[in-house]
Protein backbone atom coordinates (compact mmCIF):
# COMPACT_ATOMS: atom_id res chain seq x y z
CA UNK A 1 0.00 0.00 0.00
CA UNK A 2 2.46 2.21 1.00
CA UNK A 3 4.85 3.25 -2.02
CA UNK A 4 2.13 4.62 -4.28
CA UNK A 5 -0.74 6.11 -1.93
CA UNK A 6 -1.03 9.08 -0.18
CA UNK A 7 -1.80 10.16 3.09
CA UNK A 8 -5.68 10.53 2.99
CA UNK A 9 -5.64 7.03 1.84
CA UNK A 10 -2.99 5.45 4.38
CA UNK A 11 -5.54 7.08 6.99
CA UNK A 12 -8.29 4.26 5.74
CA UNK A 13 -5.96 1.23 4.73
CA UNK A 14 -3.85 -0.53 7.34
CA UNK A 15 -3.85 -4.38 7.32
CA UNK A 16 -4.75 -6.14 10.16
CA UNK A 17 -1.75 -7.91 12.12
CA UNK A 18 -3.68 -10.61 11.52
CA UNK A 19 -6.84 -11.58 9.52
CA UNK A 20 -10.49 -11.71 11.41
CA UNK A 21 -11.44 -15.02 11.78
CA UNK A 22 -14.75 -13.80 10.67
CA UNK A 23 -13.49 -11.40 7.92
CA UNK A 24 -15.08 -8.03 9.97
CA UNK A 25 -14.21 -4.68 7.51
CA UNK A 26 -14.03 -3.16 10.87
CA UNK A 27 -11.45 -4.08 13.26
CA UNK A 28 -13.59 -5.86 16.27
CA UNK A 29 -13.44 -5.00 19.62
CA UNK A 30 -11.74 -7.66 21.38
CA UNK A 31 -13.12 -7.33 24.72
CA UNK A 32 -11.07 -10.14 26.90
CA UNK A 33 -8.63 -9.48 30.03
CA UNK A 34 -6.75 -12.64 28.86
CA UNK A 35 -6.36 -14.74 25.82
CA UNK A 36 -6.07 -18.88 25.40
CA UNK A 37 -3.60 -21.50 24.69
CA UNK A 38 -3.61 -25.08 22.71
CA UNK A 39 -0.10 -25.90 24.89
CA UNK A 40 2.30 -25.14 27.30
CA UNK A 41 5.15 -24.54 24.64
CA UNK A 42 2.88 -21.98 23.14
CA UNK A 43 1.92 -20.29 25.99
CA UNK A 44 6.11 -20.31 26.89
CA UNK A 45 6.85 -19.18 23.77
CA UNK A 46 4.26 -15.74 24.48
CA UNK A 47 5.28 -15.21 27.55
CA UNK A 48 8.74 -15.13 27.18
CA UNK A 49 8.78 -12.95 23.87
CA UNK A 50 9.27 -15.72 21.31
CA UNK A 51 5.92 -15.36 19.92
CA UNK A 52 3.63 -12.10 19.26
CA UNK A 53 0.76 -14.03 20.46
CA UNK A 54 -1.62 -12.06 23.00
CA UNK A 55 -1.58 -13.00 26.26
CA UNK A 56 -3.29 -10.53 28.95
CA UNK A 57 -4.77 -7.19 27.72
CA UNK A 58 -2.71 -4.88 30.31
CA UNK A 59 0.15 -5.93 27.64
CA UNK A 60 -1.58 -6.32 24.59
CA UNK A 61 -4.62 -6.50 22.69
CA UNK A 62 -5.52 -6.49 19.45
CA UNK A 63 -7.81 -4.33 18.70
CA UNK A 64 -5.59 -1.60 20.43
CA UNK A 65 -2.40 -3.37 18.18
CA UNK A 66 -4.30 -2.52 14.88
CA UNK A 67 -4.93 0.79 16.24
CA UNK A 68 -1.11 1.25 17.14
CA UNK A 69 -0.19 -0.05 13.44
CA UNK A 70 -2.70 2.38 11.89
CA UNK A 71 -0.48 5.19 13.42
CA UNK A 72 2.58 3.49 12.55
CA UNK A 73 1.52 3.11 9.29
CA UNK A 74 1.20 6.92 8.63
CA UNK A 75 3.86 8.18 10.45
CA UNK A 76 6.28 5.83 9.15
CA UNK A 77 7.48 5.26 13.28
CA UNK A 78 9.16 2.20 14.22
CA UNK A 79 6.75 1.90 17.25
CA UNK A 80 3.44 2.83 18.26
CA UNK A 81 2.35 2.88 21.89
CA UNK A 82 -1.04 3.33 22.82
CA UNK A 83 -1.97 4.58 26.17
CA UNK A 84 -4.84 5.36 28.40
CA UNK A 85 -4.51 9.34 28.27
CA UNK A 86 -1.93 12.13 27.21
CA UNK A 87 -0.61 12.21 30.51
CA UNK A 88 -0.01 8.51 30.59
CA UNK A 89 2.00 8.65 27.64
CA UNK A 90 3.97 11.58 28.42
CA UNK A 91 4.86 9.60 32.40
CA UNK A 92 5.92 6.32 30.64
CA UNK A 93 8.26 7.95 28.07
CA UNK A 94 9.80 10.03 31.12
CA UNK A 95 9.74 7.06 33.35
CA UNK A 96 11.47 5.25 30.67
CA UNK A 97 14.33 7.72 30.14
CA UNK A 98 14.94 8.98 33.68
CA UNK A 99 16.52 7.59 36.67
CA UNK A 100 17.81 9.36 39.97
CA UNK A 101 20.86 11.78 39.00
CA UNK A 102 19.21 12.59 35.40
CA UNK A 103 17.67 15.74 34.21
CA UNK A 104 15.11 16.87 31.56
CA UNK A 105 16.02 20.09 29.54
CA UNK A 106 12.87 22.15 28.82
CA UNK A 107 10.49 25.37 28.79
CA UNK A 108 8.44 26.36 31.63
CA UNK A 109 5.33 26.54 28.86
CA UNK A 110 4.01 23.41 29.47
CA UNK A 111 0.65 21.87 29.84
CA UNK A 112 -0.01 22.23 33.33
CA UNK A 113 -0.17 18.53 34.32
CA UNK A 114 3.60 17.85 32.56
CA UNK A 115 4.74 20.73 34.26
CA UNK A 116 3.72 19.33 37.46
CA UNK A 117 4.67 15.81 36.81
CA UNK A 118 7.92 17.48 36.51
CA UNK A 119 8.44 19.44 39.34
CA UNK A 120 6.37 17.46 41.79
CA UNK A 121 6.32 14.02 40.77
CA UNK A 122 9.34 13.42 39.04
CA UNK A 123 11.15 15.19 41.23
CA UNK A 124 10.39 13.17 44.37
CA UNK A 125 12.49 10.60 42.41
CA UNK A 126 15.39 12.56 42.37
CA UNK A 127 14.60 13.73 38.41
CA UNK A 128 15.87 17.23 38.24
CA UNK A 129 13.93 19.80 35.57
CA UNK A 130 16.16 22.28 33.99
CA UNK A 131 13.77 25.03 33.12
CA UNK A 132 14.97 27.58 29.90
CA UNK A 133 13.87 29.45 26.79
CA UNK A 134 14.11 26.67 23.95
CA UNK A 135 14.50 29.53 21.87
CA UNK A 136 17.63 30.50 23.19
CA UNK A 137 20.42 28.19 22.27
CA UNK A 138 23.22 29.53 24.56
CA UNK A 139 20.53 28.88 27.32
CA UNK A 140 20.04 25.43 26.15
CA UNK A 141 23.83 24.51 25.48
CA UNK A 142 24.82 25.40 28.80
CA UNK A 143 22.03 23.76 30.80
CA UNK A 144 22.34 20.19 29.18
CA UNK A 145 24.90 17.42 30.37
CA UNK A 146 25.76 13.94 30.33
CA UNK A 147 22.79 13.10 32.90
CA UNK A 148 20.43 15.21 30.22
CA UNK A 149 18.47 12.13 29.44
CA UNK A 150 15.85 14.37 27.28
CA UNK A 151 15.33 17.94 25.82
CA UNK A 152 11.27 18.41 25.99
CA UNK A 153 9.16 20.37 24.26
CA UNK A 154 5.36 21.19 23.29
CA UNK A 155 5.60 22.36 19.32
CA UNK A 156 3.24 24.98 19.74
CA UNK A 157 2.97 26.38 23.55
CA UNK A 158 0.02 26.26 24.92
CA UNK A 159 -1.68 28.43 26.00
CA UNK A 160 1.09 31.03 25.21
CA UNK A 161 1.09 29.31 21.48
CA UNK A 162 4.82 30.15 21.30
CA UNK A 163 6.38 28.06 18.44
CA UNK A 164 10.27 26.47 19.16
CA UNK A 165 12.60 26.55 16.35
CA UNK A 166 12.94 22.70 15.57
CA UNK A 167 15.77 22.81 13.50
CA UNK A 168 18.02 24.85 15.53
CA UNK A 169 16.93 23.07 19.02
CA UNK A 170 17.47 19.36 17.00
CA UNK A 171 20.65 20.49 15.88
CA UNK A 172 21.50 21.18 19.67
CA UNK A 173 20.08 18.14 20.43
CA UNK A 174 22.22 16.62 18.10
CA UNK A 175 25.81 17.47 18.96
CA UNK A 176 24.87 16.89 22.31
CA UNK A 177 23.86 13.36 21.97
CA UNK A 178 20.34 14.08 23.41
CA UNK A 179 17.10 12.70 22.53
CA UNK A 180 14.94 15.43 21.63
CA UNK A 181 11.38 14.56 22.74
CA UNK A 182 8.11 16.84 21.67
CA UNK A 183 4.67 16.84 22.55
CA UNK A 184 3.02 17.55 18.91
CA UNK A 185 -1.03 17.25 20.17
CA UNK A 186 -1.46 20.82 19.23
CA UNK A 187 -0.74 20.17 15.31
CA UNK A 188 -2.22 16.52 14.21
CA UNK A 189 0.44 14.11 12.73
CA UNK A 190 -1.21 14.57 8.96
CA UNK A 191 0.30 18.28 9.12
CA UNK A 192 3.16 17.70 11.22
CA UNK A 193 6.13 15.04 10.12
CA UNK A 194 7.85 15.23 13.39
CA UNK A 195 10.53 12.82 12.25
CA UNK A 196 11.85 15.30 9.86
CA UNK A 197 12.10 18.07 12.07
CA UNK A 198 14.26 15.11 14.24
CA UNK A 199 12.47 14.68 16.59
CA UNK A 200 12.89 11.06 17.99
CA UNK A 201 10.08 10.69 20.23
CA UNK A 202 6.76 12.36 19.37
CA UNK A 203 4.07 12.26 22.43
CA UNK A 204 0.04 12.71 21.22
CA UNK A 205 -2.84 13.12 23.11
CA UNK A 206 -5.02 11.38 20.99
CA UNK A 207 -7.92 12.67 23.19
CA UNK A 208 -7.67 15.60 21.10
CA UNK A 209 -7.65 15.37 17.07
CA UNK A 210 -7.65 11.93 16.93
CA UNK A 211 -10.39 10.74 18.94
CA UNK A 212 -12.86 13.06 16.66
CA UNK A 213 -15.23 14.29 18.44
CA UNK A 214 -14.11 14.36 21.79
CA UNK A 215 -15.20 11.00 22.66
CA UNK A 216 -12.37 9.31 24.88
CA UNK A 217 -9.21 10.03 26.60
CA UNK A 218 -6.27 7.79 24.67
CA UNK A 219 -2.27 9.48 24.26
CA UNK A 220 0.34 7.99 21.68
CA UNK A 221 4.06 7.49 22.28
CA UNK A 222 6.02 7.64 18.60
CA UNK A 223 9.65 6.10 18.33
CA UNK A 224 11.25 7.24 15.18
CA UNK A 225 14.27 5.00 15.43
CA UNK A 226 16.55 7.62 15.32
CA UNK A 227 18.02 8.19 18.23
CA UNK A 228 21.63 6.39 18.80
CA UNK A 229 20.84 5.30 22.66
CA UNK A 230 23.96 4.54 23.36
CA UNK A 231 24.52 7.94 24.73
CA UNK A 232 21.38 7.45 27.30
CA UNK A 233 22.33 7.28 30.66
CA UNK A 234 19.35 4.80 31.84
CA UNK A 235 19.16 2.86 28.39
CA UNK A 236 22.83 2.58 26.89
CA UNK A 237 22.89 -0.91 27.94
CA UNK A 238 19.92 -2.22 25.95
CA UNK A 239 21.98 -1.44 22.69
CA UNK A 240 23.64 -3.90 21.76
CA UNK A 241 20.88 -6.25 21.80
CA UNK A 242 18.13 -3.92 20.78
CA UNK A 243 19.81 -1.15 18.96
CA UNK A 244 17.62 1.43 17.88
CA UNK A 245 14.53 -0.46 19.38
CA UNK A 246 16.40 0.39 23.19
CA UNK A 247 14.06 3.01 24.08
CA UNK A 248 11.00 0.67 22.72
CA UNK A 249 12.04 -2.16 24.16
CA UNK A 250 12.14 -0.65 27.57
CA UNK A 251 8.78 0.95 27.05
CA UNK A 252 7.17 -2.44 25.85
CA UNK A 253 8.72 -4.78 27.63
CA UNK A 254 8.81 -3.02 31.15
CA UNK A 255 7.17 0.66 31.94
CA UNK A 256 4.33 0.05 30.09
CA UNK A 257 2.85 -3.31 31.33
CA UNK A 258 4.14 -1.95 35.54
CA UNK A 259 2.45 0.84 35.02
CA UNK A 260 -0.43 -0.85 33.64
CA UNK A 261 -2.38 2.39 31.30
CA UNK A 262 -2.94 0.71 28.34
CA UNK A 263 -5.39 1.95 26.25
CA UNK A 264 -8.56 0.10 26.20
CA UNK A 265 -10.19 -1.99 23.32
CA UNK A 266 -13.19 0.26 23.07
CA UNK A 267 -11.09 3.06 23.14
CA UNK A 268 -8.96 2.13 20.25
CA UNK A 269 -11.65 1.41 18.55
CA UNK A 270 -13.42 4.71 18.49
CA UNK A 271 -9.90 6.27 18.26
CA UNK A 272 -9.29 4.22 15.11
CA UNK A 273 -12.56 5.44 13.42
CA UNK A 274 -11.61 9.02 14.51
CA UNK A 275 -8.25 8.89 12.83
CA UNK A 276 -9.97 7.77 9.31
CA UNK A 277 -11.55 11.48 9.16
CA UNK A 278 -8.96 13.29 11.14
CA UNK A 279 -7.52 14.93 8.11
CA UNK A 280 -11.29 16.05 7.13
CA UNK A 281 -11.88 17.96 10.79
CA UNK A 282 -8.60 19.64 10.74
CA UNK A 283 -8.52 20.82 7.41
CA UNK A 284 -12.66 22.65 8.05
CA UNK A 285 -11.40 23.63 11.78
CA UNK A 286 -7.81 25.21 10.63
CA UNK A 287 -9.75 27.30 7.97
CA UNK A 288 -12.42 28.44 10.64
CA UNK A 289 -10.18 29.33 12.85
CA UNK A 290 -8.03 31.42 10.71
CA UNK A 291 -11.24 33.46 9.09
CA UNK A 292 -12.33 34.10 12.89
CA UNK A 293 -9.34 35.10 14.03
CA UNK A 294 -9.13 37.45 11.07
CA UNK A 295 -12.69 39.30 11.93
CA UNK A 296 -11.97 38.96 15.59
CA UNK A 297 -8.49 40.89 15.20
CA UNK A 298 -10.77 44.33 13.57
CA UNK A 299 -12.81 44.21 16.85
CA UNK A 300 -11.88 46.82 19.37
CA UNK A 301 -13.43 44.98 22.68
CA UNK A 302 -10.68 42.64 21.96
CA UNK A 303 -7.25 44.02 22.70
CA UNK A 304 -4.77 41.30 21.10
CA UNK A 305 -5.66 38.18 19.19
CA UNK A 306 -2.90 35.78 19.17
CA UNK A 307 -3.01 32.85 16.65
CA UNK A 308 0.58 31.87 14.29
CA UNK A 309 -1.63 31.62 11.08
CA UNK A 310 -2.21 35.51 11.43
CA UNK A 311 0.07 37.44 9.38
CA UNK A 312 0.58 39.97 11.90
CA UNK A 313 1.99 37.19 14.82
CA UNK A 314 5.62 37.20 14.79
CA UNK A 315 5.90 33.21 15.02
CA UNK A 316 3.70 33.71 11.71
CA UNK A 317 6.67 32.29 9.02
CA UNK A 318 8.10 30.14 11.89
CA UNK A 319 4.46 28.51 11.90
CA UNK A 320 4.59 27.97 8.36
CA UNK A 321 7.75 26.84 8.05
CA UNK A 322 7.14 23.33 10.45
CA UNK A 323 3.32 23.10 10.27
CA UNK A 324 2.27 23.92 6.81
CA UNK A 325 -0.40 26.73 5.66
CA UNK A 326 -2.40 25.77 8.37
CA UNK A 327 -1.81 26.91 11.91
CA UNK A 328 -3.97 24.33 14.35
CA UNK A 329 -7.52 24.98 15.83
CA UNK A 330 -6.49 26.92 18.92
CA UNK A 331 -6.23 30.38 19.53
CA UNK A 332 -6.19 33.03 22.36
CA UNK A 333 -7.48 36.70 22.78
CA UNK A 334 -7.15 39.41 25.35
CA UNK A 335 -9.78 41.53 27.21
CA UNK A 336 -9.08 44.51 29.03
CA UNK A 337 -9.58 42.76 32.20
CA UNK A 338 -10.48 39.65 34.09
CA UNK A 339 -13.52 40.81 35.07
CA UNK A 340 -14.39 41.09 31.23
CA UNK A 341 -13.54 37.60 30.12
CA UNK A 342 -15.57 36.44 33.03
CA UNK A 343 -18.59 38.26 31.68
CA UNK A 344 -17.73 37.19 28.08
CA UNK A 345 -17.49 33.69 29.21
CA UNK A 346 -20.94 33.63 30.71
CA UNK A 347 -22.65 35.35 27.79
CA UNK A 348 -21.71 32.75 25.76
CA UNK A 349 -24.44 30.80 23.93
CA UNK A 350 -23.09 28.75 21.08
CA UNK A 351 -19.61 28.08 22.37
CA UNK A 352 -18.93 25.98 25.47
CA UNK A 353 -17.73 26.68 28.60
CA UNK A 354 -15.38 23.35 28.77
CA UNK A 355 -11.68 22.58 28.61
CA UNK A 356 -10.04 20.30 26.09
CA UNK A 357 -9.00 21.17 22.69
CA UNK A 358 -10.05 19.72 18.83
CA UNK A 359 -14.04 18.41 19.83
CA UNK A 360 -16.02 18.55 17.17
CA UNK A 361 -17.80 21.70 19.26
CA UNK A 362 -16.13 25.26 19.70
CA UNK A 363 -15.39 25.39 23.27
CA UNK A 364 -13.80 28.12 25.37
CA UNK A 365 -11.90 28.26 28.58
CA UNK A 366 -9.89 31.02 30.93
CA UNK A 367 -7.25 29.26 31.75
CA UNK A 368 -5.61 31.31 34.23
CA UNK A 369 -8.53 30.48 36.75
CA UNK A 370 -9.05 26.36 35.86
CA UNK A 371 -6.65 24.52 34.00
CA UNK A 372 -3.76 27.01 35.76
CA UNK A 373 -6.30 27.78 38.84
CA UNK A 374 -4.35 26.42 41.88
CA UNK A 375 -1.16 27.93 40.36
CA UNK A 376 0.35 30.99 42.46
CA UNK A 377 -0.26 34.22 40.70
CA UNK A 378 3.55 34.56 40.11
CA UNK A 379 4.04 30.72 39.08
CA UNK A 380 1.55 31.94 36.40
CA UNK A 381 3.86 34.82 35.37
CA UNK A 382 6.21 33.03 35.11
CA UNK A 383 4.35 30.64 32.79
CA UNK A 384 3.34 33.39 30.71
CA UNK A 385 -0.85 32.57 31.86
CA UNK A 386 -2.28 36.05 31.74
CA UNK A 387 -5.75 37.18 33.51
CA UNK A 388 -6.56 38.91 30.80
CA UNK A 389 -6.10 35.80 28.15
CA UNK A 390 -9.02 33.80 26.66
CA UNK A 391 -8.50 29.64 24.70
CA UNK A 392 -10.76 29.09 22.61
CA UNK A 393 -10.24 25.65 20.39
CA UNK A 394 -12.29 25.66 17.04
CA UNK A 395 -15.08 22.56 16.10
CA UNK A 396 -16.65 22.28 13.14
CA UNK A 397 -19.48 24.87 13.31
CA UNK A 398 -20.00 27.79 10.67
CA UNK A 399 -17.37 30.31 11.26
CA UNK A 400 -19.88 32.81 10.65
CA UNK A 401 -21.96 31.19 13.46
CA UNK A 402 -19.28 31.25 16.22
CA UNK A 403 -18.42 34.97 15.06
CA UNK A 404 -21.75 36.21 16.07
CA UNK A 405 -21.91 34.63 19.21
CA UNK A 406 -18.45 36.59 19.54
CA UNK A 407 -20.25 39.41 19.03
CA UNK A 408 -23.32 39.14 21.35
CA UNK A 409 -21.35 37.69 24.20
CA UNK A 410 -18.92 41.25 23.71
CA UNK A 411 -21.57 43.62 23.87
C1 LIG B 1 -4.47 17.58 26.58
C2 LIG B 1 -3.01 17.68 26.49
C3 LIG B 1 -2.19 16.78 27.17
C4 LIG B 1 -2.72 15.72 28.09
O1 LIG B 1 -3.50 14.78 27.43
P1 LIG B 1 -4.68 13.96 28.15
O2 LIG B 1 -5.15 13.05 27.09
O3 LIG B 1 -5.69 14.94 28.65
O4 LIG B 1 -4.04 13.24 29.32
C5 LIG B 1 -0.82 16.92 27.01
N1 LIG B 1 -0.29 17.87 26.23
C6 LIG B 1 -1.06 18.75 25.55
C7 LIG B 1 -0.41 19.78 24.68
C8 LIG B 1 -2.45 18.69 25.65
O5 LIG B 1 -3.21 19.57 24.99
Amino acid sequence: MKENSSFETDLLHTNYPKPDAYGALSMPVYNSAAYEFDTAEQMEAAFTGKSNDYTYSRINNPTVQYFEERVKNITGAISVTALNSGMAAISNTFIALAKSGSNIVTSKHLFGNTYSILVNTLAAFGVETRFCDLNNPEQVESLVNKDTCAIFLEIITNPQLEVVNLERLSEIAKRNSVPLIADTTVIPICAFKANKFGIDIEIVSSTKYISGGATSLGGLIIDYGSFDWLSSPKLHNLVKEQGKSAFTFKLKKEIHRNLGAYMTPQVAYMQTLGLETMSLRYDRAAETCLMLCEKLEKLTEISSVNYTGLISNKYHELSKRQFGEKSGAMFTFDLSSREACFTFMNKLKLIKRATNLFDNKTLAIHPASTIFGTFTPEVRKEMNVSDKTIRVSIGLENVEDLYQDFIQALK
